[in-house]
Protein backbone atom coordinates (compact mmCIF):
# COMPACT_ATOMS: atom_id res chain seq x y z
CA UNK A 1 0.00 0.00 0.00
CA UNK A 2 2.48 2.19 0.88
CA UNK A 3 4.86 1.95 -2.15
CA UNK A 4 1.12 2.01 -4.03
CA UNK A 5 0.15 5.38 -2.48
CA UNK A 6 3.92 6.64 -2.94
CA UNK A 7 4.24 5.86 -6.76
CA UNK A 8 0.44 7.84 -7.32
CA UNK A 9 1.70 10.94 -5.32
CA UNK A 10 5.14 10.99 -7.49
CA UNK A 11 3.01 10.67 -10.91
CA UNK A 12 0.37 12.87 -10.20
CA UNK A 13 3.36 15.67 -9.35
CA UNK A 14 1.32 18.75 -10.25
CA UNK A 15 4.82 20.57 -9.78
CA UNK A 16 4.11 22.73 -13.26
CA UNK A 17 3.44 26.40 -14.55
CA UNK A 18 -0.16 25.19 -15.05
CA UNK A 19 -0.77 23.33 -11.69
CA UNK A 20 -2.38 25.61 -10.07
CA UNK A 21 -4.91 24.04 -8.31
CA UNK A 22 -7.39 24.55 -6.59
CA UNK A 23 -7.44 28.19 -8.75
CA UNK A 24 -8.85 27.39 -12.56
CA UNK A 25 -8.05 28.67 -16.18
CA UNK A 26 -11.10 30.05 -17.84
CA UNK A 27 -10.13 29.85 -21.23
CA UNK A 28 -13.80 29.49 -23.06
CA UNK A 29 -13.68 32.49 -25.50
CA UNK A 30 -15.71 35.45 -24.87
CA UNK A 31 -16.47 39.30 -25.61
CA UNK A 32 -17.06 41.37 -22.77
CA UNK A 33 -15.94 44.31 -21.46
CA UNK A 34 -13.73 44.75 -17.78
CA UNK A 35 -15.27 44.77 -14.66
CA UNK A 36 -13.38 47.40 -12.09
CA UNK A 37 -12.10 44.30 -9.90
CA UNK A 38 -10.46 42.73 -13.42
CA UNK A 39 -6.69 42.84 -14.36
CA UNK A 40 -5.12 44.59 -17.16
CA UNK A 41 -2.37 43.02 -18.83
CA UNK A 42 -0.20 44.55 -21.38
CA UNK A 43 3.57 44.48 -22.56
CA UNK A 44 5.72 46.64 -23.94
CA UNK A 45 9.40 45.88 -25.23
CA UNK A 46 9.33 42.07 -24.27
CA UNK A 47 8.45 43.89 -20.37
CA UNK A 48 5.02 43.40 -18.87
CA UNK A 49 3.15 45.68 -16.78
CA UNK A 50 2.60 45.07 -12.92
CA UNK A 51 2.45 46.78 -9.86
CA UNK A 52 5.92 47.77 -7.99
CA UNK A 53 6.41 44.78 -5.52
CA UNK A 54 8.55 42.06 -4.80
CA UNK A 55 5.56 39.60 -6.21
CA UNK A 56 2.78 39.58 -9.02
CA UNK A 57 0.19 41.65 -9.46
CA UNK A 58 -1.91 43.39 -12.10
CA UNK A 59 -3.16 46.40 -11.94
CA UNK A 60 -6.95 46.31 -12.09
CA UNK A 61 -9.57 47.60 -14.73
CA UNK A 62 -10.49 50.47 -11.79
CA UNK A 63 -6.66 51.26 -11.09
CA UNK A 64 -6.12 51.75 -14.91
CA UNK A 65 -9.09 53.70 -16.25
CA UNK A 66 -8.73 56.17 -12.82
CA UNK A 67 -5.66 56.84 -14.36
CA UNK A 68 -6.91 57.79 -17.73
CA UNK A 69 -9.81 59.81 -16.10
CA UNK A 70 -7.38 62.02 -13.93
CA UNK A 71 -5.53 63.12 -17.04
CA UNK A 72 -8.81 63.69 -18.99
CA UNK A 73 -8.06 61.24 -21.77
CA UNK A 74 -9.90 58.39 -22.95
CA UNK A 75 -8.97 54.62 -21.93
CA UNK A 76 -7.52 52.67 -24.73
CA UNK A 77 -9.77 49.67 -25.60
CA UNK A 78 -9.63 46.70 -23.50
CA UNK A 79 -9.73 43.20 -25.06
CA UNK A 80 -10.67 39.97 -23.01
CA UNK A 81 -8.41 36.94 -22.41
CA UNK A 82 -9.32 34.29 -19.81
CA UNK A 83 -10.35 34.14 -16.31
CA UNK A 84 -8.17 32.85 -13.49
CA UNK A 85 -11.15 31.71 -11.22
CA UNK A 86 -13.48 35.23 -11.13
CA UNK A 87 -10.76 37.13 -12.17
CA UNK A 88 -11.11 38.92 -15.70
CA UNK A 89 -7.71 39.28 -17.64
CA UNK A 90 -7.85 42.51 -20.34
CA UNK A 91 -5.37 42.95 -22.65
CA UNK A 92 -4.52 46.70 -23.38
CA UNK A 93 -1.73 49.49 -24.72
CA UNK A 94 -0.21 50.23 -21.90
CA UNK A 95 2.47 51.94 -23.26
CA UNK A 96 1.60 55.28 -22.18
CA UNK A 97 1.49 53.71 -18.34
CA UNK A 98 5.45 54.11 -18.12
CA UNK A 99 5.12 57.54 -16.07
CA UNK A 100 2.26 56.22 -14.05
CA UNK A 101 3.25 55.76 -9.84
CA UNK A 102 2.86 52.46 -8.34
CA UNK A 103 4.00 50.40 -11.22
CA UNK A 104 6.88 48.60 -13.31
CA UNK A 105 7.39 47.09 -16.82
CA UNK A 106 9.05 43.90 -15.66
CA UNK A 107 10.80 41.68 -18.23
CA UNK A 108 9.02 38.67 -19.22
CA UNK A 109 12.13 36.68 -18.50
CA UNK A 110 12.63 37.82 -14.75
CA UNK A 111 8.66 36.65 -14.50
CA UNK A 112 9.14 32.92 -14.32
CA UNK A 113 11.36 33.48 -10.91
CA UNK A 114 7.77 35.29 -9.36
CA UNK A 115 5.50 34.48 -6.89
CA UNK A 116 2.63 33.27 -6.67
CA UNK A 117 2.60 30.70 -9.64
CA UNK A 118 -1.01 31.11 -11.16
CA UNK A 119 0.39 34.61 -11.92
CA UNK A 120 3.41 33.84 -13.92
CA UNK A 121 1.05 31.37 -15.57
CA UNK A 122 -1.67 34.13 -16.41
CA UNK A 123 1.49 36.26 -17.62
CA UNK A 124 2.79 33.26 -19.74
CA UNK A 125 -0.24 32.61 -21.13
CA UNK A 126 -1.25 36.46 -21.79
CA UNK A 127 1.90 36.58 -23.71
CA UNK A 128 1.13 34.28 -25.70
CA UNK A 129 -1.94 35.69 -26.90
CA UNK A 130 -1.04 39.22 -27.23
CA UNK A 131 1.98 38.30 -29.52
CA UNK A 132 -0.68 36.46 -31.68
CA UNK A 133 -2.95 39.13 -31.77
CA UNK A 134 0.21 41.61 -32.69
CA UNK A 135 1.52 39.60 -35.35
CA UNK A 136 -2.51 39.46 -37.43
CA UNK A 137 -3.21 42.90 -37.26
CA UNK A 138 -3.25 42.51 -40.95
CA UNK A 139 -4.17 39.99 -43.18
CA UNK A 140 -1.69 37.35 -44.83
CA UNK A 141 -3.52 36.69 -48.14
CA UNK A 142 -4.54 40.13 -48.95
CA UNK A 143 -3.27 42.74 -46.40
CA UNK A 144 -6.53 44.65 -45.40
CA UNK A 145 -6.82 45.34 -41.33
CA UNK A 146 -7.97 41.86 -39.61
CA UNK A 147 -11.38 42.17 -37.20
CA UNK A 148 -11.61 40.01 -34.17
CA UNK A 149 -13.50 37.00 -35.09
CA UNK A 150 -17.39 36.32 -33.55
CA UNK A 151 -18.32 33.28 -31.50
CA UNK A 152 -14.49 31.90 -31.26
CA UNK A 153 -10.84 32.89 -31.00
CA UNK A 154 -9.88 34.26 -34.11
CA UNK A 155 -9.08 37.05 -36.55
CA UNK A 156 -10.95 37.71 -39.79
CA UNK A 157 -9.99 39.24 -42.76
CA UNK A 158 -13.39 41.20 -43.77
CA UNK A 159 -11.91 41.53 -47.30
CA UNK A 160 -11.42 37.82 -48.47
CA UNK A 161 -12.55 35.65 -45.59
CA UNK A 162 -9.43 34.47 -44.35
CA UNK A 163 -9.55 33.20 -40.91
CA UNK A 164 -6.59 33.00 -38.46
CA UNK A 165 -6.65 30.96 -35.14
CA UNK A 166 -4.05 31.16 -33.04
CA UNK A 167 -0.85 29.66 -33.46
CA UNK A 168 0.45 26.94 -30.96
CA UNK A 169 3.74 24.92 -31.70
CA UNK A 170 4.18 21.27 -30.24
CA UNK A 171 7.49 20.54 -29.23
CA UNK A 172 8.89 17.56 -27.55
CA UNK A 173 10.81 17.42 -24.42
CA UNK A 174 12.69 13.76 -24.19
CA UNK A 175 14.25 12.14 -21.12
CA UNK A 176 16.39 9.78 -22.69
CA UNK A 177 17.56 6.86 -19.67
CA UNK A 178 19.12 3.85 -19.75
CA UNK A 179 18.33 1.72 -16.31
CA UNK A 180 19.62 4.25 -13.52
CA UNK A 181 21.22 7.08 -16.12
CA UNK A 182 19.38 9.73 -17.60
CA UNK A 183 20.55 11.86 -20.88
CA UNK A 184 21.42 15.45 -19.83
CA UNK A 185 22.21 18.52 -22.34
CA UNK A 186 22.97 21.95 -21.75
CA UNK A 187 21.73 24.25 -24.86
CA UNK A 188 24.74 26.23 -26.52
CA UNK A 189 24.53 29.96 -27.35
CA UNK A 190 21.43 30.65 -24.77
CA UNK A 191 21.39 31.89 -21.24
CA UNK A 192 19.73 29.49 -19.81
CA UNK A 193 22.50 27.48 -18.25
CA UNK A 194 21.18 24.58 -16.27
CA UNK A 195 20.44 21.14 -17.48
CA UNK A 196 18.01 20.55 -19.63
CA UNK A 197 16.60 17.85 -21.86
CA UNK A 198 17.17 16.76 -25.23
CA UNK A 199 13.79 19.01 -26.95
CA UNK A 200 12.18 19.87 -30.06
CA UNK A 201 9.96 21.29 -32.59
CA UNK A 202 7.46 19.03 -34.45
CA UNK A 203 7.96 19.27 -38.19
CA UNK A 204 5.05 18.99 -40.43
CA UNK A 205 4.07 15.93 -41.64
CA UNK A 206 5.50 13.45 -38.19
CA UNK A 207 4.27 12.72 -35.65
CA UNK A 208 5.47 13.26 -32.15
CA UNK A 209 6.98 10.43 -31.55
CA UNK A 210 8.99 10.53 -34.67
CA UNK A 211 9.90 13.88 -33.52
CA UNK A 212 11.42 12.18 -30.86
CA UNK A 213 13.66 9.86 -32.65
CA UNK A 214 14.18 11.90 -35.13
CA UNK A 215 15.70 15.22 -32.44
CA UNK A 216 17.98 12.78 -29.88
CA UNK A 217 19.06 11.35 -33.44
CA UNK A 218 20.20 14.80 -35.20
CA UNK A 219 21.24 15.96 -31.00
CA UNK A 220 23.22 13.09 -30.02
CA UNK A 221 23.24 10.54 -32.67
CA UNK A 222 21.46 7.74 -30.03
CA UNK A 223 18.60 5.32 -31.79
CA UNK A 224 15.86 5.16 -29.37
CA UNK A 225 13.14 2.62 -28.16
CA UNK A 226 9.73 2.27 -26.25
CA UNK A 227 9.34 6.09 -26.64
CA UNK A 228 6.26 6.40 -24.37
CA UNK A 229 4.40 9.40 -23.77
CA UNK A 230 4.26 11.32 -20.15
CA UNK A 231 2.67 14.84 -19.89
CA UNK A 232 2.10 17.65 -21.76
CA UNK A 233 2.76 21.53 -20.93
CA UNK A 234 1.52 24.65 -22.58
CA UNK A 235 4.36 27.47 -22.56
CA UNK A 236 3.27 30.93 -23.41
CA UNK A 237 6.88 32.15 -22.96
CA UNK A 238 7.66 30.20 -26.65
CA UNK A 239 4.13 29.93 -27.77
CA UNK A 240 4.13 26.32 -27.24
CA UNK A 241 2.63 22.98 -26.12
CA UNK A 242 5.15 21.17 -24.86
CA UNK A 243 4.75 16.94 -25.36
CA UNK A 244 7.03 15.39 -22.66
CA UNK A 245 8.49 11.85 -23.67
CA UNK A 246 10.26 9.18 -21.71
CA UNK A 247 12.45 6.47 -23.97
CA UNK A 248 15.09 4.12 -24.07
CA UNK A 249 19.00 4.26 -25.23
CA UNK A 250 21.85 2.31 -24.70
CA UNK A 251 24.56 4.67 -22.33
CA UNK A 252 27.43 2.15 -23.98
CA UNK A 253 26.93 3.29 -27.64
CA UNK A 254 29.07 6.18 -29.29
CA UNK A 255 27.00 9.39 -28.64
CA UNK A 256 27.76 12.16 -31.18
CA UNK A 257 26.85 15.80 -29.93
CA UNK A 258 25.31 18.10 -32.51
CA UNK A 259 27.95 21.52 -31.64
CA UNK A 260 25.75 24.20 -33.04
CA UNK A 261 22.74 22.98 -30.78
CA UNK A 262 24.49 21.36 -27.72
CA UNK A 263 27.23 22.71 -25.27
CA UNK A 264 27.12 19.27 -23.07
CA UNK A 265 25.22 16.11 -23.70
CA UNK A 266 25.97 13.66 -20.89
CA UNK A 267 25.05 10.61 -18.90
CA UNK A 268 23.71 11.40 -15.21
CA UNK A 269 22.76 9.32 -12.23
CA UNK A 270 18.97 9.63 -11.78
CA UNK A 271 20.01 9.82 -7.72
CA UNK A 272 21.91 12.79 -8.48
CA UNK A 273 18.93 14.83 -9.54
CA UNK A 274 18.63 17.91 -7.31
CA UNK A 275 15.13 18.77 -6.18
CA UNK A 276 12.76 20.62 -8.34
CA UNK A 277 12.59 24.50 -6.52
CA UNK A 278 11.16 26.11 -9.35
CA UNK A 279 7.89 24.19 -9.39
CA UNK A 280 7.11 24.98 -13.22
CA UNK A 281 8.82 23.18 -15.94
CA UNK A 282 8.39 20.14 -17.58
CA UNK A 283 11.41 19.20 -18.18
CA UNK A 284 12.24 19.51 -14.25
CA UNK A 285 9.36 17.24 -13.65
CA UNK A 286 10.46 14.31 -15.88
CA UNK A 287 14.16 14.55 -14.53
CA UNK A 288 13.01 14.65 -10.83
CA UNK A 289 9.85 11.69 -12.23
CA UNK A 290 12.63 10.18 -13.29
CA UNK A 291 14.90 10.21 -9.90
CA UNK A 292 11.60 9.09 -7.89
CA UNK A 293 10.91 6.71 -9.87
CA UNK A 294 14.29 4.79 -8.72
CA UNK A 295 14.05 5.66 -5.45
CA UNK A 296 10.51 3.32 -5.12
CA UNK A 297 12.69 0.41 -7.17
CA UNK A 298 15.62 0.33 -5.18
CA UNK A 299 13.26 0.88 -1.69
CA UNK A 300 11.30 -2.62 -2.02
ZN1 LIG B 1 -7.70 39.11 -46.55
Amino acid sequence: MRKFLRVFQIETGECMIQDILPKKLKNEYERRRPRKEDFIVGFCDGCILIKEGNTIEFLTYDGFSSYYKSREEETPECLYLFSVDAAGYFLSDVSALRKMPGVVFCPMFEIRAKKPKECVFAAATAWHLFRWYRENRYCGCCGTKMMPGVGARKMDCPLCGNEVFPRIAPAVIVAVTDKDKILMTKYAGREYKRYALIAGFTEIGETAEETVAREVMEEVGLEVRNITYYKSQPWGFDGNLLLGYFCEADSNAKMRMDETELSVAEWVLGSEIEDDTEGLSLTREMMTVFRDRLRVRTDH
